[in-house]
């Protein structure tokens, strides 16, 4: 992230006009693979480090990031078709107590969070004695096989699955990161980004710590190493009070497991508990979606608060504060509109039933004659059956989507024909010929992916297509937790939506207002669940919840030039 930052006001932007256009992201089935023998050989190539406590290990790491260079390098004439014109969610996170195999429970719990990352894999255990981890680049399958889980015995475990934002794209900044304090070693595993880090980090430094990766989940265990606080429950609340921004976070010592979320609540992270056999003692999950409990068989027990810290140790389960309930909720909305599966339930709440409210809104809101509703896989999928049911126009899969395709060679000649989005997608001709056809998709990010599918779609036949998007324009960038392109890169931040109708090629286009999309996210709700102000929209609205935020990255187009 820029250095560039500036305190802005809440309110006083007023780049929060729906005027502009487009927004979102695609859904649970986010498979971004590697695939293909050279990037199973940069997991082999890279697997040899381990824990970085000592810059001699953070040597080793390096060492494993030049190897993984030295693959990528190979690949220069490669054309990576996986990013699908999509926002990226950041990292999915995990932590077992109380399980005689706690990092094999991670994995699998990892493994349903795959879709909130796909770059690297992390694995931290502790038998109560001696805390291990290990970490790779690639998927969680790939990373963490028979053997190497074998490597992390005991009770207690963290994991990290992680699409970078912050940090080198490399194994330096892989996770659990581990850190020596005063009190021992402690690992920990962040989902989200932190904002106004100069200060802190700076401060660190003149106190002494050094830095051994560039992510800045870092911070959080630095200042939890150089507190001066009595015990280290003290300590971790003490540092987190000071800093901002998003952190849904997971920390583990030899013996306790500490799980946090930040004040504003922008990322999930939930509660589950396995009821123990036979008398046994019960396990306690923590996860950034439930999906991951399914798996386990553990069952939902509720969501860590925003601004609390949730300790488990040997005694059970204890739980402060170290922030006021009083600061505003700011939980992401595009966790409902596409990060999560549809089969979580996020901030309380099933993904699917605010999806499927989505596309049933937008019918309401933005009518058109047609006959079929196709969406865009896998994201578009459950509002499109909104919207079809709510609609009466039939419902069918004309996009049939590829989930195996990765980094792949493509010849040059190639790139000029939609040749990345064609091996992703392929249109189903017996169902679009002769068809006016409703697209339903849940993001325009620059709009060229979705001018290829238009094309495609007439291509196959269609006469007519509307296309029909699940939440509002996108008109600014995140900066909690979530890969979004500088507003400049933003269609909607730079063409009304008439011009993204045009430059998509459609014949009609429109989004789901924001109350819509609001509403969709709190409707049936009880009296005390979601209401419209408990989430962020700043993505749809420029208007940030927290101060701080990266000036150059929500210029509009028009400031830059000249
Ligand atoms: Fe989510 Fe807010 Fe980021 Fe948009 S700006 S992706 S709503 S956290």
């Amino acid at each position: 992230m820029s250095e560039l930052r500036a305190k802005l006001v809440a309110g006083e932007d007023n780049r929060s006009s729906f005027d502009c256009a487009a927004h979102a992201v695609s859904s649970f089935a986010q498979d971004d693979k590697f695939v293909g023998d050279s990037e199973q050989g940069q997991i082999q190539g890279s697997f040899a480090t381990l824990r970085m406590t000592t810059s001699e290990e953070c040597a080793d790491a390096s060492l494993g990031m030049t190897a993984t260079n030295e693959v990528e390098n190979d690949h220069e004439d490669d054309v990576d078709v996986t990013p699908f014109d999509k926002l990226r969610e950041e990292c999915g996170i995990m932590a077992v107590y109380g399980h005689p195999d706690a990092a094999r429970m991670t994995f699998w719990g990892l493994y349903a969070l795959q879709h909130r990352g796909q770059e690297s894999a992390g694995i931290a255990s502790s038998d109560g004695q001696e805390l291990n981890d290990i970490k790779g680049m690639g998927l969680v399958s790939e990373v963490f096989t028979d053997e190497v889980l074998a490597r992390l015995p005991g009770h207690i475990a963290i994991g990290h699955t992680r699409y970078s934002t912050t940090g080198d794209s490399a194994l330096l900044n892989a996770q659990p990161i581990s850190v020596e304090s005063t009190m021992g070693l402690i690992a920990i595993a962040h989902n989200g980004n932190l904002v106004n880090l100069g200060n802190s980090k700076a401060r660190l430094e003149r106190d002494g710590a050094v830095f051994q990766t560039t992510s800045d989940s870092e911070i959080i265990i630095q200042l939890i190493a150089h507190s001066r606080c009595n015990t280290l429950v003290d300590c971790i609340a003490e540092s987190l009070a000071q800093v901002d921004g998003a952190f849904s976070i997971v920390m583990m010592t030899r013996n306790r497991i500490f799980a946090a979320r930040d004040p504003h609540g922008f990322r999930p992270l939930s509660i589950g508990r396995i009821a123990g056999a036979d008398g046994a003692p019960d396990t306690f999950v923590f996860a950034s979606e439930t999906c991951a409990f399914d798996l386990l068989h553990a069952k939902y027990e509720r969501d860590v608060r925003p601004g609390e810290l949730v300790m488990v140790s040997e005694d059970g389960v204890t739980s402060r504060r170290f922030a006021p309930e009083t600061v505003p909720h700011a939980s992401c909305i595009f966790e409902h509109v596409y990060f999560a599966r549809p089969d979580s339930r996020i901030f309380g709440r099933w993904v699917q039933q605010s999806r499927e409210a989505m596309g049933r809104q937008l019918a309401r809101e933005s009518a058109v004659d047609a006959d079929l509703v196709v969406p865009v896989p896998d994201s578009g999928v459950t509002a499109a059956l909104g919207y079809a049911a709510e609609s009466g126009i039939p419902f069918n899969f004309g996009l049939i989507r590829n989930h195996y395709v990765g980094r792949t060679f493509i010849q040059p000649e190639q790139r000029t024909r939609d040749f990345g989005v064609r091996m992703k997608l392929n249109p189903m001709r017996s169902l679009l010929e002769g068809k006016r056809i409703i697209l339903i998709d849940d993001s325009i990010i620059r709009g060229t992916t979705s001018r290829k599918i238009v094309r495609m779609c007439r291509a196959a036949g269609a006469t007519e297509v509307h296309m029909r998007i699940s939440c509002p324009p996108t008109i600014s960038p995140c900066f909690y937790g979530v890969d979004t392109p500088s507003k400049r890169e933003l269609i909607a931040a730079n063409k009304s939506v008439e011009e993204i109708c045009r430059f998509v090629e459609a014949d009609s286009l429109a989004y789901l207002s924001l109350v819509g999309l609001t509403y969709s996210c709190t409707t049936n709700e009880p009296a005390n669940g979601l209401s419209p102000a408990s989430f962020c929209t700043a993505c749809y609205t420029g208007v940030y919840p927290t101060q701080w935020v990266d000036v150059e990255d929500i210029l509009p187009a028009g400031a830059l030039v000249g």
